[in-house]
């Protein structure tokens, strides 16, 4: 059997989900913008705004990484767009992202986070821009990984790679877990690392490849399989 040391999750749609999330944080910066600077929130409802931001990433690929540089680069163009002063992009992204952190975790999250901190080492590895400590669960992790900061997004090996070293492990002694069969079974396996698909819907493996050894359908499982496969809990 596989040597396991350290355990790897995601987090949007691993930890909780991120659509509701990223819906109320428009809904509160379109509120914001309402208040202050009613123009551009005219000119620029929510899904305008989204639309902006994902034009934004395609034309700017040194970005594609980094959706808090998209988010920041969208409002100023908004801003400028109405002739607004840009200065107030960041006040605006400090609403958005502060909304944008106040996920709800699924309920299996934290109790599965508690159990398995107290088994191995976690880390996170998200290509999104949640910020842990504001959510209040950054105590759980021993290492934070990000797209941001690692400068390339999952399914890149690079970024795995870059999770290994700040673990001191090898690849293969790290089990990464997460929603998505491509950013995270495929680019973990690719990178060498041990995978497991999260699949919270029960669904069939759509690929790529074949489907994983390991499949859990909550937190819960892992948990478990966790505590088993090392002898404790
Ligand atoms: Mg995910």
């Amino acid at each position: 059997m596989r040597s396991l040391r350290a355990l790897s999750l995601d987090l949007d749609d691993t930890l909780w989900p991120i659509e509701p999330a990223i819906a109320a944080a428009e809904a509160t910066l379109h509120d914001w913008l309402l208040a202050r600077l009613p123009a551009v929130a005219a000119a620029w409802p929510p899904p305008a705004m989204r639309e902006l931001r994902a034009r934004i990433a395609r034309h700017c690929p040194e970005i594609a990484h980094d959706f808090s540089a998209q988010r920041r680069l969208s409002l100023a163009h908004a801003l400028r767009a109405c002739g607004s002063d840009e200065a107030q992009a960041e006040p605006a992204f400090e609403v958005f992202f502060c909304a944008r952190n106040r996920v709800a975790l699924y309920e299996d999250a934290l109790p599965a986070l508690t159990r398995l901190s107290a088994l191995l080492p976690l880390a996170s590895l998200s290509n999104g821009n949640a910020d842990l400590a504001r959510i209040g669960i950054d105590a759980h992790f021993a290492v934070q990984v990000s797209a941001r900061e690692a400068g390339v997004a999952k399914p890149d090996a690079r970024i795995f790679s870059a999770l290994c070293q700040r673990l001191h492990c090898a690849p293969a002694q790290v089990l990464h877990v997460g929603d998505d069969p491509l950013l995270d079974v495929a680019g973990a396996r690719d990178a060498g690392l041990q995978a497991a698909w999260l699949n919270r819907a029960g669904g069939d493996w759509p690929g790529p490849g074949a489907a994983p050894a390991l499949v859990f359908r909550d937190l819960g499982e892992l948990a478990d399989w966790c505590a088993a496969r090392l002898g404790a809990d």
